[in-house]
């Protein structure tokens, strides 16, 4: 039994402020009954944090699925509206395309129009381009393309002052994946690029002191990934 957390990430750069991934929301109704009418106080801790939603610049996206774009919106008068009205919402045109050309099922479907479509009508929502190198959205903030678990996921560099931190999104799901990247999640939709993309990832950051952040990693939800005799290694931080 692994347990998994969902996170969102605060950031702010260049004057900006930014949240990386927006969770499951509250009030929706979803398939799986652990995301299902959720009643949290995660705005209110969001706003403790320093981000209230007036004040939130962009929100960036890894990837469409459901536990990443939950408070996307929220229920006002009975519509679902965009949680962060000032906000350009930012995700990969490779990740939107694939939905778009997909046949979804119905649970699916729900998502897009409680999450996704109101931001879209709210003219809110930009497609990103993403080069195999990467693009910068905002200063030190870099949308890294890491395809498998979806199409166009993208996981998120950060650079300040000389050091750096990395974003996972679900290119990996929990610390087992450090030592193991062939241990795939059923939800990935290419579990063979899925595996690809995680190994070289996690090469590229062994040794590097770059501060990883897993999106669904259960506290300590931070640390590095060193390389000894046996492989590649994961060295948590902080409690
Ligand atoms: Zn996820």
């Amino acid at each position: 039994m692994l347990r998994l957390a969902s996170h969102s990430f605060g950031v702010s750069a260049g004057g900006l402020r930014i949240l990386v991934d927006t969770g499951i929301g509250n009030g929706k109704q979803r398939a799986n009954p652990a995301w299902h009418g959720l009643r949290t106080g995660y705005l209110d801790r969001l706003a403790e944090a320093g981000f209230a939603p007036e004040s939130v610049d962009l929100v960036v996206l890894t990837h469409l699925h459901t536990d990443h774009v939950g408070w996307n919106t929220r229920m006002d008068g009975g519509t679902w509206v965009p949680t962060f009205p000032h906000a350009r919402y930012l995700t990969s045109r490779v990740e939107r395309e694939f939905w778009a050309g997909c046949a979804m099922d119905e649970p699916r479907r729900q998502m897009f129009r409680d999450s996704v479509l109101p931001v879209e009508d709210a003219g809110q929502l930009d497609l990103v381009d993403v080069p195999a190198d990467g693009t910068e959205v905002a200063p030190g903030v870099r949308l890294v393309p890491t395809p498998g678990h979806t199409p166009g996921h993208v996981a998120v560099r950060l650079d300040s002052g000389g050091q750096t931190a990395l974003i996972t999104g679900d290119c990996v799901h929990h610390p087992v994946q450090v030592p193991r990247p062939d241990i795939t999640s059923c939800a990935d939709v290419d579990p063979a690029l899925a595996e690809s993309t995680r190994r070289d990832l996690l090469t590229s950051l062994a040794g590097t002191g770059t501060l990883v952040l897993g999106t669904h990693f259960p506290p300590p939800t931070a640390g590095q990934v060193v390389v000894d005799d046996e492989g590649l290694r994961w060295v948590p931080i902080g409690s």
